[in-house]
């Protein structure tokens, strides 16, 4: 009888798994799998996972990086929202006692009571993540305020751009200051689109977010820091003041402008131009 072993390279064993299981990548669920070795233990070496370590991957898809995890990690979970991928890491991890396989969404899991249940040394998030949702399940992971240390992701090169970018400055967006208020983030290295089986249309990038565990203690509300933000990049082209008159945050223009002067801020400054600092001070003081 023909022995079926995985001692294929990356590229191939993808193939083999999708032939074999009979499954193309659904564009829909963002799914483009890895087949370069490079990157998967790149990936594994910057997340710094050990046998103290709980990893949570998020979108296993075939499991190509998850048999990495599962050398390196004390244990894993995987949360995948494709069935069709369940079966594949069911058969592919049976004889692994050290992961748990999750079918469901990744926005709708408690990540408070999962590292809760485990209570390893520490916990760290490790996923090519489905380029659809990449912001909900970044702003999912932060808000979440779990037990994790650190979020090291693939995302697309553009989005890697504004994630790790200075507040205050234009490639800054909304989440930017929700990544630098929670986490410290870092660029890792690029991804040519050459490294995924179908190929995406875009470059991609790791990056890891060192989450910080200290809560900031300036910030007097941060519900309202998080919706002046909010306001300020619905219409970033408009001055701070326009975008934030007539709403919950402030029904009066003079009062901003007080608090601007007050500050010494520009009074037709953009929200934009603001550091999370300055956002901070401004929010205190409305
Ligand atoms: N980790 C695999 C790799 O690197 O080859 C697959 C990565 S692929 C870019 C993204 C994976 O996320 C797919 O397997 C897809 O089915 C899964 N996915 C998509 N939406 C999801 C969701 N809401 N929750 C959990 N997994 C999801």
């Amino acid at each position: 009888m023909r022995k079926e072993t995985y001692n294929l390279n990356i590229h191939d064993e993808t193939k083999f798994l999708m032939k074999k299981y009979n499954v193309t990548a659904n564009k829909s669920l963002g799914q483009n799998f890895l087949i370069d070795e490079e990157v998967i233990l790149n990936t594994i070496k910057n997340a710094n996972i050990c046998k103290d370590d709980l990893v949570i991957e998020i979108g296993p898809g075939l499991g190509t990086l998850t048999n990495e995890l599962v050398k390196n990690a004390g244990k894993v979970v995987c949360i995948e929202l494709d069935k069709k991928m369940i079966k594949i890491l069911q058969d592919r991890f049976l004889l692994f006692d050290n992961i748990e396989i999750i079918n469901q969404d990744v926005l709708k899991v408690d990540l408070n009571e999962l590292i809760d249940k485990y209570n390893m040394k520490s916990a760290k998030i490790v996923a090519n993540l489905p380029y659809y949702i990449t912001t909900p399940i970044i702003m999912k992971l932060l808000e979440s305020r779990a037990n994790f240390n650190s979020i090291t992701v693939m995302v697309q090169k553009e989005v890697a751009d504004r994630l790790c970018a200075r507040t205050g400055t234009r490639e800054a967006g909304a989440i930017t200051y929700a990544v630098e208020y929670y986490s410290n983030a870092k660029k890792l290295f690029v991804v040519p689109n050459t490294s995924f089986i179908p190929s995406p249309n875009v470059e991609s990038e790791v990056i890891t977010l060192e989450v910080k565990k200290e809560k900031n203690k300036e910030i007097k509300d941060e519900g309202k820091l998080f919706k002046m933000i909010k306001y300020a990049f619905m219409q970033r082209r408009k001055t701070l003041i326009n975008t934030l008159q007539n709403t919950e945050i402030c029904k009066n223009k003079e009062r901003i402008r007080q608090v601007l002067n007050k500050l010494n801020i520009d009074e037709r400054i953009r929200g934009e131009a603001l550091t999370l600092d300055d956002f901070i001070k401004i929010a205190n003081l409305i």
